[in-house]
């Protein structure tokens, strides 16, 4: 049972329970894409990243087979990174707008950023017995972050129906039939018997190339949902205390 974040973190990069992601997380550090031909790939699982007094979750889909899995840590090195962290750092919560590696000197302010599933799958696509498989540590992460956070980020359906199963299973009232994801949907979720307070949860599309090389996703759009679930954890964003 981890007590910490740190623990959860540490037991997370050591995880081997899915053997065909594990087998591709080390298949893709072996043949390294060529422009990181001269870096050592991180290989293994990825933990979260950000700050374990966290307000705020944003929860993905998995890391990339040459971003994450390469750098450590999530959304890093990649180009769907390069928009999340660009529109974190455009509203206040992150202290730079890139993320290259986990020596970068990146900090999030009040944020925290994790995924259903913390392996780099084939073709971005986890299977439901992976998903299903690697919920308990997002379950252990929403546990151990119930003192602080108030709002969850999710970006696309996949994290949606995750992050939903694990706080239905946690005690969470969750409207029946389930909310549908969509850009823009917003689920206030009451606080349970067990003290806690209400969970805000916001849907957002990914910020995959599909979508915002399509324009599908602008970072207008990003940021308007990042700002709007910082203001509800009550975390004051630089957009937040705009005038
Ligand atoms: S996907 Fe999750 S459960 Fe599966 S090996 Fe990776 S960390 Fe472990």
């Amino acid at each position: 049972m981890c007590r910490t974040i740190a623990e959860l973190d540490a037991a997370v990069a050591d995880c081997f329970a899915c053997p065909r992601l594990v087998a591709w997380r080390e298949h893709a550090a072996r043949h390294k894409r060529a422009a990181y031909r001269d870096q050592p790939y991180w290989g293994r699982a990825v933990p979260g990243f950000g700050p374990a007094d966290a307000h705020m979750l944003i929860v993905g889909l998995a890391p990339a087979a040459h971003g994450g899995n390469r750098t450590g840590r999530m959304f890093t090195g990649d180009r769907s990174g390069d928009v999340l962290f660009a529109a974190l750092h455009a509203v206040g919560l992150a202290n730079q707008p890139t993320a290259t590696g986990r020596d970068d000197g990146l900090h999030l302010t009040g944020v925290r950023i994790t995924a259903p599933v913390h392996c780099a799958p084939p073709d971005n696509k986890p299977t439901p017995a992976e998903r299903d498989q690697c919920s308990h540590w997002l379950t252990t992460e929403m546990r151990l972050l119930t003192p602080t956070v108030r709002s969850v980020v999710v970006l696309g359906a996949f994290g949606w129906q995750a992050l939903l199963g694990v706080v239905a299973r946690e005690g969470r009232v969750v409207p029946r039939p389930r909310p549908k994801f969509g850009h823009g949907v917003r689920v206030d979720l009451p606080a349970t018997q067990t003290d806690r307070a209400p969970l805000h949860l916001f849907g957002c599309y990914h910020v995959s190339q599909q979508n915002t090389f399509t324009g599908r996703l602008t970072p207008a759009m990003l940021e308007t949902v990042l700002g709007e679930a910082a203001a509800t954890a009550g975390i004051a964003t630089y957009r937040s205390s705009a005038p």
